[in-house]
């Protein structure tokens, strides 16, 4: 990256010569000063650097009050045009990503609209290019809008991220909620574990009840797990008839416990179709355990819950494994060979 080598020499430079400065006006070293006498070094704004320099000439006094003065004005009270033009980047990437989600998905395109309604708020009336008298009127006027599109992408945000079937976490949402409890994991030392949960035969309920029954079963599912798991746990829809539990703070023998819950719980529901009133009976689940070895990469710990889930199947289902079962199954058939 001889971009960052070049901005990492070029900040050495600018930090010499703020200190070599501050030294000889006699400054205290604060980041107060610093800030002001780097930025004027960096030459990052020319009213700074024409001010700090009529300052010297005039020999006024160049004192840490009128530092902290300079500071005010220039780094806390960044004039109105900056904040807006920050605002509306910020804006248009957030669009730009809820856009980008809903592509992937194939969805909602015609969400499109509002982006184009975000961009013709900003630039009609905001970047108007005559005086600043009326800046404010215009900022009110647009403000409405704006929340409003703010209100809309939260909207689509909290769509892009559930699951349409269940109103659980989708996929992508799993994968996210993932990446943070793993991060909160390794904050705090706590052990964290998932379940993969996947339905049995769950293709007969299709062909028997209808695929109607089945989306009813998936629902079922996802109410029980979710009444099933407390607090910070997370549920999510994996893949079709497949679910995801995400388990913050939780050793891999509790995972396994709340598993057996969850496959009991599953075990004694007598389903009946909503739509005809017939009676489905009883439905199972298998599920894989694993838990998160801290810095590994979480693929790898999705690949245990799989692979446990896959041994739960070929053992019979209607079971709970876990990644140590994993080992010791391997051990036995290594041991057969
Ligand atoms: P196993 O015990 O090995 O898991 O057998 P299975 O029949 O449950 O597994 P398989 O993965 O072969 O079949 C899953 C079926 O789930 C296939 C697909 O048609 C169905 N399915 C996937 N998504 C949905 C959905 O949203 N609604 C309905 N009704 N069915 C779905
Ligand atoms: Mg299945
Ligand atoms: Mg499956």
């Amino acid at each position: 990256m001889p971009q960052q080598r070049e901005y990492r020499q070029k900040s050495r430079v600018l930090s010499r010569q703020t200190l070599a400065l501050i030294d000889q006006l006699g400054l205290s070293a604060s980041p107060v000063n610093f800030s002001v006498l780097y930025a004027y070094f960096e030459k990052s704004d020319e009213s700074l650097v024409t001010a700090i320099d009529i300052l010297r000439s005039n020999k006024r006094d160049f004192d840490d009050l009128q530092c902290h003065e300079l500071y005010q004005r220039y780094f806390q009270q960044p004039r109105k045009q900056e904040i807006i033009e920050t605002l509306s980047t910020d804006l248009r990437n957030q669009i730009d990503q809820v856009l980008d989600q809903f592509s992937k998905d194939g969805t909602l395109a015609h969400l499109a609209g509002v982006k184009n309604a975000l961009n013709a708020v900003l630039s009609t009336t905001i970047y108007q290019d005559d005086a600043d008298d009326h800046l404010e009127d215009r900022l009110d006027e647009a403000s409405s809008e704006v929340s409003k599109l703010r209100d809309d992408l939260e909207k689509m945000k909290h769509e892009a991220l559930t699951d349409g079937l269940t109103g659980i976490a989708n996929r992508k949402a799993f994968d996210e909620r993932l990446r943070n409890a793993a991060m909160a994991a390794m904050e705090n030392g706590q052990e964290m574990s998932m379940l993969l949960v996947d339905v049995d035969f769950f293709k007969k309920i299709n062909d028997r009840f209808g695929h109607q029954a089945g989306d009813q079963v998936i629902r079922l599912l996802a109410n029980t797990l979710t009444q099933s798991v407390k607090g910070r746990d997370i549920t999510a829809r994996y893949g079709g008839e497949e679910f995801a539990v995400i388990l913050p703070d939780t050793k891999l023998e509790d995972a396994e416990s709340l598993a057996e819950n969850i496959r009991h719980t599953v075990e004694a529901l007598d389903v009946i179709s909503e739509n005809r009133s017939e009676v489905i009976g009883k439905i199972t689940v298998s599920v894989g355990v694993a838990c998160y070895q801290l810095g590994e990469p979480l693929a790898r710990m999705i690949e245990r819950a799989d692979q446990a889930l896959y041994l739960a199947k070929s053992s019979g289902r209607n079971l709970v494994m876990t990644e140590n079962d994993l080992l010791a199954s391997f051990t036995k058939s290594a041991a057969k060979a």
